[in-house]
């Protein structure tokens, strides 16, 4: 599976070659480095998990200014946690985090653990974040292997196959946790996500200023573009599903989603099992997530006053919730259901 010609590259070297390039051109503003404290990294890390840096930086700061501790995030209620989440998507992340601020505070007398084992215990936190942390937080030993150095590591050492099978996870991990120095640890950490995120990226990566070049396998062998081996594509099922428009003068009706499912915990318009019989489309939009794509379809029903009863009666999670555009943000929403959201307040008020 793998090429040889960087097998013997020693440790030392690879951490020196990562550490001077680092200096000298990776990225040293990142505000989670700033201090870089195991709950700053913990949160930063879990953010960045389906999320660019560009993206993440606004949300980090807005959260830590709510939850500047491990304390206040466990003793925030969940209709706060999810408002500040509100568009990064994958919403399990932000009730992972509060059960690790919860876990940490309640388990273990608030007192953040530093060894990798104890890492891992840690709820949402695996072998990747707990490396993490390890390295940006207390500069001690920890191997990485995230998207980005998987794409370097299969170039640099031409490990094939498909990306996400244990054979190949198994040496990614073994190529990490060999070449991983004692020392530095937060800038090698750094300097390998900075590697490939800004030089052997997906598309066009630089390889006439990597500093690996030379030893590359992937560009000494002009394979750049074949490794890592492209996933195989799957062709994802079509659902579709109802939900219920019922604007009351400010107020729209929305409901609180079950705790496990798609969107759990978020705040949505009601959905029913199939379209009511009498109602107009008012509007639909397209959704894909991991394991399927929604067709979602708004109904406005000609009877809202008995609707609104029905749902008050039917489901206890049903709940009224007076919202307009001013407090929209107080809510923890779905991206596309707030932008329907606004898009159909806003042809209200003008019609
Ligand atoms: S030479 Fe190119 S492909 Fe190889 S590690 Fe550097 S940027 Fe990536």
């Amino acid at each position: 599976m793998q090429n040889t010609h960087m097998q013997h590259i020693a440790p030392e070297d690879f951490a020196a070659t990562v550490l001077k390039w680092q200096q000298q051109h990776g990225r040293h503003d990142l505000p989670w480095q700033q201090p870089a404290t195991p709950y700053r990294v913990l949160v930063s890390e879990i953010m960045l998990q389906q999320t660019q840096v560009v993206t993440v930086i606004p949300y980090f700061q807005r959260w830590m200014q709510a939850f500047p501790s491990i304390s206040a995030l466990a003793n925030a209620s969940e209709d706060e946690v999810m408002a500040l989440w509100q568009g990064l998507g994958y919403y399990s992340r932000a009730r992972n985090l509060q059960k690790a601020a919860r876990y940490i505070e309640l388990e273990l007398g608030g007192e953040f653990p530093s060894e990798l084992k104890q890492l891992e215990m840690i709820p949402g936190v695996g072998r990747y974040t707990a490396g993490a942390i390890r390295s940006f937080a207390y500069d001690s030993y920890g191997p990485i292997v995230d998207g980005n150095v998987r794409r370097l590591f299969c170039r640099l050492f031409a490990i094939e196959g498909q990306p996400t099978t244990a054979a190949v996870n198994k040496a990614l991990w073994q190529q990490a946790e060999r070449l991983t120095p004692e020392l530095n640890n937060r800038r090698f950490a750094q300097g390998l996500l900075d590697l490939g995120a800004t030089l052997c990226k997906p598309r066009n990566p630089e390889c006439t200023r990597c500093p690996f070049n030379h030893a590359c396998a992937a560009y000494t062998q002009n394979r750049v573009g074949e490794l890592p081996t492209a996933k195989l594509k799957k062709t994802l099922p079509t659902k579709t599903g109802h939900f219920l428009w019922l604007p009351n003068e400010a107020n729209v009706m929305l409901s609180k989603r079950p705790d496990t499912g798609i969107w759990a915990s978020l705040w949505c318009l009601p959905e029913v099992s199939e379209a009511p019989a009498e109602a107009t489309l008012v509007a639909s939009f397209k959704h894909t997530f991991s394991h399927y794509k929604l067709i979602a379809k708004v109904w406005q029903p000609e009877a809202d006053a008995a609707v609104w009863r029905e749902l008050r009666e039917a489901n206890t999670h049903y709940q009224r919730a007076p919202i307009n555009l001013q407090n929209i943000h107080e809510f923890g929403l779905p991206a596309p259901m707030l932008k329907l959201l606004n898009k159909l307040l806003q042809e209200d008020s003008n019609g």
